[in-house]
């Protein structure tokens, strides 16, 4: 078996450590911070206690493939909870309409708002299964760079698989599927920000990704005891089990490539030397930083564009606000002019999106007893020149914290501050070495190959393989987690089949 060095233990390189050693590889991951699981970070503070980044879980059983690679049982890990409603959504008008989890009682819940769109969220939810069964079949699970490598087109084009890409509708946006089947404009606005999970404009992303909301109606939206964070603790638990070698503090680079082949990574001066290596860091910056030359002329070729961006604010407070559900969303009083200013003219809408986690709703002990650690956050551009955060900070709190008093019922909440930190869009870009900061890794615009990241297995250098939220299948906690499953079996697959040959 190889030996094989995994740089970055996020979600992704957590994964995959987890999936190689139980597969029976030697593995070292190498963490340029001092914590395990990247964006999925932990703040602690006079009794309160934050997720940093992901707050909500869904698809767990992508998490429970990783734990049963070793033949383990993901509930001996984790204590997972299915949340009901999902999200609660907070409209300018005063509406309050809950995103139910049961999809019959979220068609009833929106029914009551507006009656034709009761029939009109069953049909799409119908299109949003076909879709994510699409997905399912041809693009997860293994490494996908492009058309070419889901459906063999050419050989293959049976009346089924004709069926089945027509079913992807690549002449529509998200936005123009749910307009279609949807009238009222605040379960519209409710239905596009499905795609905010990948940090991109409904009005640019292809409708093929109308399949994440059977992903979430379907399956689910969990919350794991002691919080996202629960998540890469459970996993490097895995790995450790598994005899992952796990190195924190130390910053990879370069990764030194012979003869086309992936041989060694530098950190902090010291050469160390791999059969394989997997990179969990952002699929751009690792060609561009890491390796350079031939390989990230030939990979830097496709342009490619960071998605949204983010202010977090976490927010202790010394009184709940009972109003609120584990999830929230306070939404815009315009998403055109709130989609326009993030992902076209690259500012911070002027009336955001707020999203709200208060997960003492689950778990009151994440805060002193009858307070809550309010998570909040607001999408902006990822960073374009000229973006200074030590100075757009104060006045976009102001603009953040009046949303919220407005549209949430929550016009005391500066009274109710005990404690407050933020993580603004440089601080992901410095934190997590991402692409211009980016939350959710690639953008995912273009209405034909919008949903295409780089594939797990390099196209450029060999023994090289990407997992992480901008390499395939994408970003998000599942997607994460599954990149990493991808880019592990691919390593296998050649490992053994190496081994086979000679
Ligand atoms: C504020 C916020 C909210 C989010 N909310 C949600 C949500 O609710 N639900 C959801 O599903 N997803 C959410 N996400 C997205 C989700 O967190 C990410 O898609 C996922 O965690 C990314 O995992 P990753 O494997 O790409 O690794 P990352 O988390 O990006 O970690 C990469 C790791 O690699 C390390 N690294 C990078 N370069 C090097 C190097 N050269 N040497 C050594 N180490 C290196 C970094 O330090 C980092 O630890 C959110 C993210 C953020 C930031």
């Amino acid at each position: 078996m190889s030996s094989v060095g995994i740089i970055g233990g996020g979600l992704g390189g957590l994964a995959a450590a987890a999936t190689l050693a139980a597969r029976g590889h030697r593995v070292t991951l190498l963490e340029k911070n001092d914590w395990l699981g990247g964006k999925a970070a932990l703040l602690e503070e006079d009794g309160f206690r934050f997720d940093m980044g992901p707050t909500i879980l869904t698809m767990p059983r992508v998490l429970e493939r990783v734990f049963s690679e070793a033949g383990r049982r993901m509930s001996d890990y984790l204590d997972l909870r299915r949340l009901d409603p999902q999200w609660r959504c907070f409209y300018d008008d005063g509406t309050v309409l809950d995103l139910r989890d049961d999809p019959k009682d979220a068609a009833a819940e929106i029914g009551r708002l507006s009656p034709p769109d009761r029939a009109g969220f069953e049909r799409f939810m119908k299109v949003a299964d076909r879709l994510s069964d699409v997905s399912d079949r041809f693009f997860f699970w293994r490494s996908v760079e492009d058309l070419r490598d889901t459906m063999n087109l050419k050989q293959n084009m049976t009346l089924a698989t004709l069926s089945d890409v027509m079913a992807l509708r690549m002449h529509r946006t998200v936005a123009g599927q749910i307009k279609k089947d949807i009238r009222d404009p605040r379960v519209q606005q409710m239905l596009e920000h499905f795609i905010q999970y990948v940090g991109s404009s409904p009005l640019a992303s292809p409708a093929v990704l109308c399949g994440i909301a059977q992903m979430q109606q379907g399956e689910g939206v969990w919350y794991p005891m002691g919080g996202t964070r629960a998540v890469p603790t459970a996993l490097t638990r895995l790995g450790e089990e598994l005899g992952v070698d796990y190195r924190t503090g130390v910053d990879v680079s370069a990764i030194e490539v012979e003869n086309g082949r992936a041989v060694a990574v530098v950190a902090d001066g010291e050469r160390i030397v791999f059969d394989r290596i997997v990179s969990n860091m952002d699929s751009v910056r690792t060609y561009r930083e890491l390796i350079g030359g031939n390989a990230w002329r030939d990979f830097g070729h496709a342009k490619r564009e960071a998605a949204c961006s983010g202010v977090v604010l976490y927010l202790g407070l010394d009184r709940a606000y009972e109003h609120l559900a584990h999830h929230n969303f306070v939404f815009s009083r315009d998403p055109k002019e709130e989609f326009q200013a993030i992902y076209d003219r690259g500012e911070p809408a002027p009336d955001p999106t707020a999203y709200i986690a208060a997960p003492a709703r689950t778990e009151p002990g994440v805060a002193p007893e009858g307070g809550e650690a309010l998570y909040v956050l607001v999408h902006t551009p990822h960073l374009r020149p000229g973006h200074d955060w030590s100075r757009m900070l104060p006045p976009y709190r102001r603009t953040i914290l009046d949303k919220l008093k407005r549209t949430a019922g929550m016009a005391d909440i500066e009274d109710r501050i005990r404690v407050e930190r933020v993580l603004t869009p440089q601080d992901i870009h410095d934190r997590y070495k991402v692409l211009d900061g980016a939350i959710y890794g690639l953008v995912s615009h273009g209405r034909v190959n919008g949903a295409f990241k780089p594939g797990n297995r390099s196209r450029q250098v060999r023994n090289l393989y990407l997992a992480g939220g901008s390499a395939h299948p994408g970003p998000g906690m599942p997607m994460a987690l599954m990149s990493g499953w991808i880019a592990a079996d691919s390593l296998h697959q050649d490992a053994t089949a190496n081994t086979a040959a000679e």
